[in-house]
């Protein structure tokens, strides 16, 4: 079962496509690795996949830390009695498969659904990394979706997912980026990936170069914890950035890794020194497996409040929570305005009043 041996047997592979087959992808190997009881492990994983490639694993520097939190699986996946499956109704926006339309001038394409680590909190934990998405960016489901973009002239920007998009080899996606940028109303291309993050290395000179005929590209990529902010991670931003791609950052706020406003500010401020624009920050969706990861909405609140006036700008992210049933994302800010008429009275960052006249 274990991968391991690959990772010597095929040196032709790039890089990253050796340290992705050396991955641990079995609880017994896991239980191993870390003298655990396998049983647990078996139990999650016959439910949700596991994946942990070497370059994340060594970023684990014990049981139970921040990045062990994000990759090793928990009984209590098991045990989640309050989300949903489909918690944003994906599906019921979906014209074909892999593909959602939720909102008007935007469409989400679903590519693979494959990931270099199966986040224990995945928002689309029901399908990432199973049987449910191995027809994900297969020609026919791309052709159709394609289709569907062509005759869909309202759509002006296309989100490419999955699974994670920079998993499809080059030669790939760069022919799936080559049809999307013939249709002409689609304007901007955009890449969401957690690979910067996870896997680094998949960020070759070769693949910076090639995404530079694309734009407006733009990526947003995932990072969780400061510590995910490594060399390796920094010099994958560079490529990118280098390449002229604007770079986003999307944040799960995530009990027990980084709900808290230090850990926060320091990993937003960490990013923008990797030249990564702090995009979203999201309150953890409804999505099955996954209670046990969320936090209450007031905590991202107290969180934005330590962030709002005391950080650059640029390090502040929306906090955002994605409505159910496909109602789509809404921003949640907090509440400055005290009341609203002839004179506006606010509390400003510091919680001092201040008033501005209205013209009326
Ligand atoms: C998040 C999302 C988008 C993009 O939303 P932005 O606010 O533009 O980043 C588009 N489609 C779907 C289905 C989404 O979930
Ligand atoms: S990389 Fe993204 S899609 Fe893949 S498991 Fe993690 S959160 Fe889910």
């Amino acid at each position: 079962m274990s991968m391991q041996t690959s990772a010597t047997t095929t040196p032709q592979w790039p890089r990253w496509q050796r340290l992705l087959a050396a991955s641990i992808t079995c609880p017994q190997a896991l239980a191993d690795r870390f003298g655990l009881d396998p049983a647990p492990l078996k139990a999650v994983t016959a439910r949700y996949p596991l994946r942990i490639n070497p370059y994340y694993l060594s970023l684990i520097n014990q049981p139970g830390d921040p990045i062990w939190r994000q990759a090793v699986p928990d009984v209590r996946e098991l045990e989640d009695t309050v989300c949903p499956a489909d918690p944003l109704g994906e599906e019921d926006y979906s014209p074909v498969p892999g593909l959602v339309h939720k909102y008007r001038d935007r469409a989400l394409l679903l590519v693979t659904g494959q990931c270099a680590m199966y986040c224990r909190f995945c928002t689309r934990k029901r399908k990432v990394g199973t049987r449910e998405m191995a027809a994900a960016g297969s020609a026919a489901q791309l052709d159709a979706a394609l289709a569907y973009l062509e005759q869909t002239p309202a759509i002006h920007d296309v989100l490419i997912s999955g699974g994670d998009p920079l998993l499809l080899p080059d030669g790939r996606l760069i022919p799936l980026l080559t049809r999307l940028r013939r249709i002409r109303h689609l304007e901007i291309i955009r890449l969401g990936s957690r690979v910067p993050c996870t896997l680094p290395q998949r960020v070759t000179l070769k693949l910076a170069a090639a995404l530079k005929k694309f734009h407006p590209l733009f990526i947003n990529t995932h990072f969780n914890h400061p510590r995910e902010i490594t060399p390796e991670a920094a010099r994958a931003c560079q490529r990118l950035a280098d390449a002229g791609i604007p770079l986003g950052n999307q944040t799960v706020l995530l009990k027990g890794v980084n709900d808290d406003a230090a850990t926060i500010r320091e990993l937003m401020r960490g990013l923008l020194k990797i030249r990564v624009k702090p995009y979203y920050l999201f309150q953890g969706d409804l999505s099955r497996g996954t209670d046990h990861f969320r936090t209450p909405v007031e905590q991202g609140l107290a969180i934005m409040r330590e962030l709002i006036g005391h950080t650059s700008g640029l390090a502040t992210p929306t906090f955002a929570l994605d409505a159910p049933e496909g109602r789509g994302k809404i921003p949640l800010t907090p509440d400055y305005l005290q009341s609203l008429g002839d004179k506006l009275i606010f509390t400003n960052y510091q919680g001092l009043p201040c008033q501005y006249p209205n013209p009326r």
